[in-house]
């Protein structure tokens, strides 16, 4: 069953200041995290008992009396939507401290076994990479405790890219989509060991995401939300007037 309305904190966390979504069903207190990056003492503080600095927004409660009508949050599983280490390094303390299984499409295996080295380069001290417990397949619907949660493969920025569908019965659905698609923008494709290919990943896009609801509230790894409707009519990249003739010239793909 999707859910009437999620509840979404949202932590923006890191030097790259990447977007940690925590998802709860505020009827049953299920609860997935997204792109567990870094700052995993922040996430847990919250998620756990509504202490320290919090989310940087919440479409639910911004203390926690304001919780006292709600369940006590169960984090249920822990999901990514690709592994760069911005999304991923601190996944490893998230899972021994919750102690359930991280799911990553197994095409982005080999970049997530490099999280460390590269977190490095940005002088980072990251802990030996986490192993996916379970792999993403394309296409299918998980339940996570009373959360379902809906797999697309986009590849383009990474190999094994993903963005995440959450529908909702009341109101908008959202799509968590990584670095895939930004406000205005798309992902890095020249990033080292990663498969990045502006062909594959504008394909990526127009297959998978187009296809989606207008109102669809797309949940980018940096920066603002948008919309699916907002971004296939003015995205200069990969929108209905990118491509042939457009700003970038871009092929646009049929
Ligand atoms: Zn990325
Ligand atoms: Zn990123």
């Amino acid at each position: 069953m999707a859910l009437s309305q999620p509840w979404i904190d949202h932590f923006f966390v890191g030097p790259l200041q990447q977007r940690c979504s925590v998802v709860t069903d505020p009827k049953t207190g299920d609860t997935i995290i997204i792109d567990g990056g870094d700052e995993p003492e922040r996430i847990i503080a919250w998620v756990d008992g509504f202490q320290g600095a919090g989310p940087n927004w919440t479409t639910g409660p911004q203390h926690a009396d304001e919780a006292s009508d709600l369940p006590q949050r169960k984090v249920v599983a822990l999901v990514n939507t690709h592994a760069h280490f911005d999304h991923s390094g601190f996944v490893p303390v998230l899972r021994s401290h919750y102690g359930v299984d991280w799911y990553l499409h197994p095409d982005d295996n080999f970049l997530q076994s490099l999280a460390q080295s590269s977190g490095r380069r940005y002088g980072l001290n990251l802990p030996e990479p986490a192993v996916a417990d379970q792999a993403f397949e394309a296409g299918k619907t998980y339940s996570f405790g009373s959360i379902e949660l809906h797999v697309l493969h986009t590849p383009g920025h990474t190999l094994g890219g993903c963005c995440l569908l959450i529908p909702a019965d009341d109101g908008p659905d959202h799509v968590f989509v990584g670095d895939t698609l930004f406000a205005g923008s798309v992902g890095r494709t020249d990033i080292a060991n990663s498969g990045g290919d502006f062909s594959v990943l504008a394909h990526s896009i127009h297959s998978q995401l187009w296809p989606l609801p207008e109102d669809t509230v797309v949940h980018p790894g940096h920066g603002p939300l948008t919309t699916i409707g907002h971004e296939r009519r003015t995205n200069p990249f990969v929108g209905d007037d990118a491509g042939a003739g457009g700003t970038f010239g871009f092929g646009k793909y049929a």
